[in-house]
């Protein structure tokens, strides 16, 4: 099995799901006492969100390639960044780091794309509905995403970092959250990405009408599918 290394802690809340995730997932495909091989980095997200609100882009990817570089010689054979967002990074984390990345916007694209399906929905904080890093990825895939219009998006990004960053999860914003996501569906999204590694946390496909996919399982299974070598 190889060692997936994990660049989290943006948020915790989400991180702490890929840990179970990936821990149950591994459970399920090989049974015993199995567990997955990892290594994880959990970052401090206030200093991340600040540089973030500052448009520091440079300097918070100065930091991920600082940690990439770390995972890679602390001895994992490949990284996952554990959120949406900071993938607007990805190319500068990944420079002179040699293992290879396995980007949430593909593995989420190619599992779609298997189910046929072609125009999602998108919910995830505003960088990731707004600038062309993500969605621009989902079109070169073959995608048609739908975000949601301009006030959507403002509610939809800011229970993202005051609450579900911080692991509040209230039946206010589970409803907003649904609103949402109808409102694509009924805009044509023939399916719903959850965009951002915690809106797992209120959306699922049990209260969303198109079929959900969630960037932090779809990315934890295709994870998991390569450090097995499956
Ligand atoms: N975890 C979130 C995402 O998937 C948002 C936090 C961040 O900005 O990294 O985009």
């Amino acid at each position: 099995m190889k060692t997936i290394g994990i660049l989290g802690g943006m948020s915790a809340a989400s991180t702490q799901i890929y840990y179970r995730e990936l821990c149950n997932r591994t459970r399920e495909r090989l049974g015993g006492l199995h567990s997955p091989e990892l290594l994880i980095r959990s970052l401090d997200f206030a200093a991340i969100e600040a540089l973030q609100m500052a448009g520091e882009w440079e300097q918070a990817g100065e930091i991920l390639n600082r940690e990439a570089k770390a995972l890679e010689r602390g001895g994992a054979d490949f990284i996952i960044l554990a959120t949406n967002t900071m993938h607007k990074l990805a190319d500068q984390m990944m420079l002179g780091v040699s293992i290879p990345m396995l980007h949430i916007a593909d593995a989420t694209a190619a599992r779609i794309q298997q189910q046929g399906l072609r125009s999602p929905g998108l919910m995830a904080t505003a960088f990731t509905m707004e600038q062309p890093f993500y969605i621009d990825r989902l079109v070169e895939a073959g995608l048609a995403p739908i975000i949601p219009e301009t006030a959507d998006r403002a509610e939809t990004h800011r229970i993202i970092y005051e609450e579900l960053c911080c692991d509040v999860v209230t039946e206010k914003s589970e409803a907003a959250y649904i609103t949402i996501a109808q409102r694509l569906a009924d805009r044509g999204a023939d399916c719903l990405i959850l965009g951002c590694t915690e809106v797992g946390m209120l959306l699922n496909q049990s209260n969303v009408t198109v079929p959900v996919f969630d960037t932090t399982v779809v990315h934890c299974d295709a994870a998991l599918t390569m450090a097995l070598g499956a």
